[in-house]
Order: C-alpha cells, then structure tokens, then sequence
C-alpha cells in the first residue's frame, strides 16, 4: 500500500515510523527544508533550544520503543524534579493546582464530589468551564479555572470542552496524601485525584516499566534538534521518501499534485499538517479556522552559570498575577553545558495586544524575578538572554470546535474515506502518539 503523509512534525515522523515498522511504502511530505515542526526549535549559538520544556513520558511501551528507534537508542534518562505554585503557595512535587495549601473549604469539595460520583448519568460538557464544573465540582472548579485561564489566556466559558487536554491536569491536588490515596480506591477518584508518586514513577505504569525502567527520557545529546536529525536518518533508513519545500496542491481519488506539478500515486494519506489547509484543498472551505484560537507565547531563555540553575527541571505556575506558566532547566536536562553555562527557559503565555507582547523587552527583568523567585535561578539577571515572541503555540478550541471537526471528519470520511486527519488541537507528544496509534488501528 503506498501511503502519503502530509507534515513533518512530530505527528508526522510518528505516524511514517509507525508505517514503516508495518512493512508498509511511506512518502512524507514537508513543506520546510527539514524534519520536526516545533520541535525542532532554533539555534542561539551553540545552544539548540527547545520551544518550552518538552520531554519524553514513558507510560507506553509500544510509543517508547518506536522512540527510541527515532532516536537510535540515543537516548538520556532524566530524573525530573518538579513543582508548582497555586494561588501563590508552592507545592513540591505537584505540577498541577494543589488546593490544599489555600484558604479553601475541602468540606464543600468532598461534598460535591460525592454528589457528582452519586450521579451515574455524566453531564455533557459543551464548554471547559462545564467540564471543570462537572469533573471537580462547582467550588474547586472555581479555582482551577483560575489556572486555566493562567495557562490557556481564554475565558474557559468561551472554550470547548476538548480543551480540558491542554491543561495537564486531568487530576488534581484536592485533599491530603492519605485521604487522597484511601479514596483513590475508587475509579472515581482515582481519575481526579493526584497522589504523590515520585518515589515510584512507574507505580501506575508496570507494563511501560517492563520495556524501560524509567518515567522520562529525552535525546542524549543537543536538544530535540537532535531527535529530528535522527529521525531523518532513521526513516530514511527504513525506505522512506522524504519530499521537502512541497506541498500538496491537489487531492483524487487515489493522486495527490504537488505544488511543482508533480503527480504521485496514493492509496491512504495522512494529514498530518493544519486541518484548515486540508479542508481548503478538498472542499474549498475554511469552516475550522474561526474555532481555532492560537495562543501567543512570549519565551525567555537565559544563559545562566551552572551554579546558578536550581534543581528543579520544571515548575508550573498557575498564579494568574504572574508573567511565567512554565520555567524550565532543558540547558541542564539536555546536557547543553559549555564553559560552565546552561540555559534555562521561561515561557509566558499571552494575547496579540498585551503590554508584554507589545514591549516584551520591558518585561525581562520581572521574568528573570520571577524564575529566581521559583527558584529555577539565582543571582543577578544575567546579560545574555534571548527574547523568542511565537504568535502560535498551543490551538485552543473554541465552543463548536469539537462538533465542526466531527462534521469535518465525516465529510472526509464520506467522500476521501482514504484520508486520516490527527485532530490538530492535540499538543502533549504522549496524547499525539496514542492518538495517531489508535488511528492507525482502526
Ligand atoms: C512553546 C511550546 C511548548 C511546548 N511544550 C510542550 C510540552 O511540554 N509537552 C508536550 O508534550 N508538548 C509541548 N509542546 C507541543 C509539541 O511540541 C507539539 O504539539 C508537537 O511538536 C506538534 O507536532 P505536530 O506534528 O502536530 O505539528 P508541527 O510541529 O506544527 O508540525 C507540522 C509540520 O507540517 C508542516 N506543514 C504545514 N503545512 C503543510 C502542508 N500543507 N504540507 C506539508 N507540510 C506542511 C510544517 O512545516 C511542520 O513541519 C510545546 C509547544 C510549544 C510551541
């Protein structure tokens, strides 16, 4: 079967892997001169930086071993030491909403969860405010839309309910270690309740574990630039044909045209690119942009002595007053050090007509502040900095989003039953690569 796919993104090098590894004839198509997308991030001397903090999870085998294929097994285990703030408390070893150190009722918080477990009939969730409603109740809800907003910068009553899976945190911090893990017996709050598991990270993941004995690992050397020229040697390897600088123009039954002209036989194609261009080639429509809102991110990298990075690998904020969502150490995590100096990374989600998107330059000082004070760093701002404004980052959905794409999908399904379409919103690699896994199946 010859199979086409679309993009060169993570998505893309998973699914050509995934093919390959089936026996099957695979060509990718990129439209840049080269493999990864966002991962790929961008070079600043002789840092290759990451876009934000992004590391391996290993929770499935199967995704871990085709990884480790990308990457040729060069591969580093990272011991990751995170953190989080909630209302301006910190909480070791929870990177999602802890309520317990705020001045909340947990009364009314076991009360309403009883309520919603009592109630065997889920209510549907249209926006992500009624997901949090119905997931955590109405008063913890209240808190951790706080924290969404933190992180998204959209009203959750204006989102889709799908966008619950850009906010990590399906579970939360809601109640002590030990009520926590005694109600945690029940499925119900197993699914809600975040429980401390650092000691053993792979408690919950027995069968990954068999594969490889550790929760995260991440190229060995040089930054996730270094998993995207591996994947390209690894797929060429494997037979692959790779096209860059092409797109597709045109889209039959069973050819596809490219931008230069030229014709290509294709049994299945996989849309691994921005749905709204596929939605433009087959039915000269772009119904899906107007759900998608792209969140702009102002990124902050300082070259700082290794003295002076802490130990944590990454730390969420989820304080609405402050600037950073996410701090991170890749320099270290990464193996970057030259001359004694890694680099950290601060990221800042935002709106096109903010103060800070507007004068970011004004703002690097309060970032570096504020990552000293979450103790990523320390000591003076350091002089060498790189300012990064990405106007695109994660795609939040918008109310309607998930229906319009179902609609999409249907139609594609109707008239180019060939065509798989990733859902475009998905940002976490791990959800990425089950996603893709799933398809593929089916
Ligand atoms: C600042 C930041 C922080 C992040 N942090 C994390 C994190 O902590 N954890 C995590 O899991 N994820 C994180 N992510 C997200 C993760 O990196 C991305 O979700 C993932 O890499 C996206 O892969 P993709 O293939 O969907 O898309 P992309 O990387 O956008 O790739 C799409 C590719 O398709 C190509 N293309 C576009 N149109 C066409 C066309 N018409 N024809 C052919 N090719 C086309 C593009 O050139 C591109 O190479 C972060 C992202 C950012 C920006």
């Amino acid at each position: 079967m010859e199979w086409v796919i679309a993009g060169g993104g993570f998505k893309g090098i998973l699914a050509a892997t995934i093919l390959l590894k089936k026996g099957q004839k695979v060509t990718l198509i990129e439209k840049s001169n080269a493999l990864g997308g966002v991962m790929r991030g961008i070079e600043w001397g002789k840092y290759h930086l990451d876009l934000g903090c992004q590391i391996f999870d290993n929770s499935s085998s199967e995704i871990t071993s085709y990884l480790f294929d990308l990457m040729q097994q060069n591969i580093r285990k990272v011991d990751v030491n995170y953190a989080g703030m909630t209302k301006g408390c910190k909480s070791e070893n929870y990177t999602v909403p802890d309520l317990t150190l705020c001045k909340v009722d947990f009364n009314i918080i076991k009360k309403e969860l009883k309520e919603i477990a009592s109630k065997p009939d889920i209510k549907k969730n249209e926006t992500l405010s009624d997901y949090l409603d119905n997931r955590f109740g109405l008063y913890a809800a209240k808190f951790l839309k706080e924290a969404a907003y933190k992180k998204l910068q959209y009203d959750p009553t204006k989102l889709d309910a799908t966008a619950a899976s850009l906010l990590f945190f399906d579970r939360v911090k809601l109640f002590d270690e030990k009520t926590s893990i005694k109600l945690k017996e029940q499925k119900f709050y197993d699914e809600r309740l975040a429980v401390f598991t650092n000691n053993d990270a792979m408690q919950f993941y027995s069968e990954a574990a068999k594969f490889y004995p550790f929760r995260n690992f991440y190229p060995d050397n040089g930054g996730m630039r270094q998993f995207c020229d591996g994947a390209l040697e690894y797929l060429k390897e494997q037979g692959a044909k790779l096209i860059f600088e092409q797109s597709i123009e045109s889209i039959s039954k069973d050819q596809i045209q490219l931008k230069n002209g030229d014709l290509k036989k294709v049994d299945r194609l996989i849309w691994a690119a921005e749905l709204d261009v596929l939605e433009s080639i087959l039915f000269d429509e772009n119904s899906l942009k107007q759900f998608i809102h792209p969140v702009p991110m102002v990124v902050v990298y300082f070259e700082v002595p290794v003295k002076n990075i802490g130990s944590y690998t990454y730390f969420h904020d989820h304080t609405p007053e402050q600037l950073i969502f996410r701090a991170s150490a890749p320099g270290l995590y990464s193996g970057q050090v030259i001359d004694g100096k890694s680099y950290i990374c601060c990221e800042v989600p935002t709106h096109l007509n903010s103060n800070i998107w507007l004068n970011a330059k004004a703002y690097i000082n309060t970032i570096w502040q504020e990552a000293c004070n979450l103790k990523i760093c320390s000591g003076e701002m350091p002089s060498t900095y790189k300012l990064l404004q990405a106007p695109i980052t994660f795609k939040l959905p918008l109310v309607g989003y998930q229906k319009k794409f179902e609609k999409i999908q249907q139609k594609i399904l109707k008239d180019h039953s060939n065509i798989i379409c990733i859902d475009p919103v998905q940002t976490s690699l791990t959800d990425i690569a089950s996603n893709i896994l799933k398809e593929l199946e089916s």
